[in-house]
């Protein structure tokens, strides 16, 4: 299944709509950058506010900027939107799609794979967020995810396979998320197992080269857990990615586990 092996692991730090200023999205980068500075093997990745990439692109070459959205239109008569072109011109090079968050206010499947297919074709590669709202004990949850994935990634080729990344969000374990409950590396590596089967099935064996990472209040206490046990190539961070002193500690367990 995994003919073509995964080289790098990769740990992403989404901002959310934080921080309030410009000023504290510089000392929140710039003090990132400075912890981390002696990583070699783990992918770091920071996907601030929009209006805070063309700055934040200045200040380090060693985290790679990512968006936390894009439109799936070339210029035109689209207000408020910003185009994957535009984003891969300022120096971005990743972009979660399909974000719980998104999803809740209103993105299908179908909005998600038009910005999966124009992501790819602007060079911007997709973190393709799946994740249920809750577990029961028919296991139905399973189903839910699949369909994320078929109909996200509906018609994107094998060749595009390598620079798709998946993000297992279970949403009841995200940090904001109303009565949270924690996730365990065996629920993430149960899900994983699944996911790899559903993209094996999709995509042959060009999907061993799709990472998949965990998700859900990650941080420096389970980090390492998740890494081992959890069947995944990397995180996706929320809240512990606003702290740099945390963020970069996750970053340091996974450069450690790095082979
Ligand atoms: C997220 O919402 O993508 C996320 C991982 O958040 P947190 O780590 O805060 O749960």
């Amino acid at each position: 299944m995994t003919k073509n092996k995964i080289t790098k692991k990769i740990v992403c730090g989404n901002w959310k709509m934080n921080p309030r200023s410009l000023k504290e999205a510089e000392k929140l980068f710039n003090d990132t950058a400075k912890h981390i500075s002696d990583i070699k093997k783990t992918e770091i990745v920071a996907c601030p506010p929009f209006l805070y990439l063309e700055k934040l692109k200045k200040l380090s070459k060693k985290i790679i900027l990512g968006a936390q959205d894009d439109f799936p239109g070339d210029v035109g008569a689209f207000t408020g939107e910003v185009s994957a072109e535009m984003l891969y011109n300022l120096g971005v090079r990743y972009v979660i799609l399909g974000h719980s968050e998104r999803r809740t206010l209103g993105e299908s499947n179908l909005d998600i794979n038009k910005k999966i297919k124009s992501s790819l074709a602007m060079g911007l590669k997709p973190i393709l967020c799946v994740g249920e709202r809750e577990r029961n004990d028919n296991h139905d949850y399973f189903n839910l995810i699949k369909m994320q994935l078929e109909e996200a990634l509906e018609g994107v080729s094998k060749t595009s396979a390598a620079k798709i990344i998946i993000a297992y969000e279970p949403i009841w374990a995200i940090s904001s998320t109303k009565n949270r409950k924690d996730a365990t590396p065996k629920d993430s590596s149960e899900m994983t197992i699944f996911i790899r089967r559903v993209l094996f099935d999709k995509f042959g064996p060009d999907a061993g080269r799709i990472r998949i990472l965990y998700g859900g209040s990650a941080n420096p206490r389970d980090a390492e857990d998740f890494l081992k046990d959890g069947g995944v190539d990397g995180l996706l961070v929320g809240r512990a990615s606003l702290d740099a002193k945390k963020f970069s500690q996750i970053v340091k367990i996974c450069e450690a586990l790095n082979k």
